[in-house]
């Protein structure tokens, strides 16, 4: 390896002045392009089809679960479920007003009480959404001026939301996130707690911690049949959740109206029965084998493929995504790969993306693999300017044609000087091969808009999922 060469030239290219637009500008252009626009009576709605079979002539349920209360989930999502006679959940910020807030970043509203009331009419159900939509793993039970603690998050926004009429069995964690305090409060007044945990639900339901799988902008329909059939394999409980349903996609948590239409078709097609939570809750199972607890089918958790892949130089001349939502990172990502006379490698693509260091660990290598990107130059934020954001617990996503690689933040901040930055990549780098771990490294300049530092970002790769292609 010629990583201490490498990581000097990524630091100095890092320096490179740069005018062009800012990468994500261009990543939402481009996803806009891949979703061509349509309005939801244009899209093809699979006929109606009855729901509940307590006949058991189902294999498994399905439960399609709204985040946040959007109003496109009632504007467009309500209108393609009622066509196909379904019904929800929605997971209901109780304190609209910080709603509105939490929401008005991604010019999303929140729908109005009327409009929650109307679907609960129609046999949709309602679920805590917290209070103020707050992480939970970073929050103490109780606090001096009353807010922002677990008791207000879980217990108040139950209270709120039955007293303004609403029957609420379940809880779904804001951003995916617990603490061991907040499920032993949880417990005690909810029936379930929804995580972002990729998996199928055994039946009858025998644990608190709910998986689901979520469609992102990125989830294929063949992601998506995956789910679906192993749901009827296991004759399981399969949770579906979705953010914003929109015909202009704007990042990775918004899908768009075709992907919508596609589950529902799909769901049509299945076995499954569409069923609310509390009527999967209360599901006696099928009367065959399941499985003790949930299986995992994203990579939240173990992994799936041993030993791991490792991203090899020639998989990057096809797309290779990197995903950071906590941050808001949804772009390619290109290789720095040695130039013709072999002498240094080429950073010519930095300007635009971020750029994994060849001559560091491949991805998904025992080791740490660097990837280096810009963070400012001149007035334009590149596309790592929030790196300083990143959180432990935080999930960087890597998705090559053929894996997803999710790694964990386990170090996130590492601030250093410009020539401290090899010895600490090597140091890690000997401790990570001996352990048998696989790092990633983030690297960029700091503070915001100077070159004088570096900042680094570490995640530890938690698993690795195939992508389905059949
Ligand atoms: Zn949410």
């Amino acid at each position: 390896m010629r990583t201490r060469n490498a990581i000097i030239l990524a630091v100095s290219s890092l320096l490179v002045a740069s005018n062009i637009a800012s990468c994500i500008r261009q990543l939402r252009t481009q996803i806009y392009q891949e979703f061509p626009q349509r309005s939801p009576t244009e899209a093809a709605v699979p006929s109606v089809r009855c729901i509940p079979e307590p006949d058991g002539h189902s294999e498994g349920l399905v439960t399609i679960w709204f985040d946040d209360g959007r109003d496109d989930t009632y504007l467009v999502a309500y209108p393609l479920m009622k066509q196909s006679g379904y019904r929800g959940v929605l997971a209901i910020i109780a304190d609209r007003d910080m709603a509105s807030q939490k929401l008005a970043p991604g010019n999303v509203t929140p729908m109005s009480w009327e409009q929650v009331a109307e679907l609960v009419d129609e046999g949709w159900e309602i679920s805590s959404h917290s209070l103020t939509h707050c992480r939970l793993d970073q929050l103490p039970m109780d606090s001096d001026d009353g807010r922002h603690s677990l008791s207000e998050e879980i217990v108040r926004s139950k209270t709120e939301l039955e007293n303004r009429g609403f029957t609420v069995s379940t809880f779904t964690a804001p951003y995916g996130r617990w603490s061991e305090e907040s499920i032993t409060l949880a417990t005690e007044l909810y029936r379930g707690f929804r995580t972002l945990v990729a998996g199928v639900n055994p039946l009858p339901v025998t644990g608190f911690k709910l998986s689901s799988c979520a469609i992102r902008n990125h989830t294929t329909t063949e992601e998506m049949q995956g789910w679906i059939r192993q749901a009827e394999a296991e004759h399981g409980w399969l949770i579906i959740t979705i953010h914003t349903v929109t015909d202009r996609p704007d990042n990775d948590w918004d899908i768009s109206i075709k992907q919508f239409v596609d589950m529902l078709r799909l769901i049509n097609e299945s076995s499954l029965a569409v069923v609310t939570a509390s009527e999967a809750l209360d599901h006696p199972g099928f009367g065959q084998p399941t499985p003790a607890t949930a299986t995992t089918v994203a990579p939240y958790s173990v992994p799936t493929v041993t030993p791991p892949p490792v991203i090899s130089p020639d998989v990057f001349s096809n797309t290779v995504m990197l995903h950071i939502p906590a941050i808001d990172v949804h772009t390619r990502i290109a290789a720095a790969l040695p130039t013709e006379d072999g002498e240094s490698l080429d950073f010519s693509e930095l300007d635009n993306v971020p750029m994994w260091v060849s001559d560091t660990r491949g991805i998904g290598e025992y080791g740490v693999a660097v990837i280096a990107g810009h963070r400012q130059w001149g007035p334009t934020p590149k596309i790592f300017a929030r790196l300083d954001q990143l959180g432990e617990g935080d999930i960087v996503q890597i998705v090559t044609a053929q894996h997803v690689f999710l790694f964990v933040v386990n170090d996130p901040n590492v601030v250093i000087d410009p020539d401290e930055v090899e010895a600490e990549i090597w140091e890690r780098d000997a401790q990570a091969e001996e352990s048998g771990a696989s790092v990633l490294a983030l690297l960029t300049c700091t503070p915001y808009g100077t070159a004088l530092q570096r900042l680094i970002a570490f995640a530890a790769l938690e698993g690795v999922e195939e992508v389905h292609n059949q």
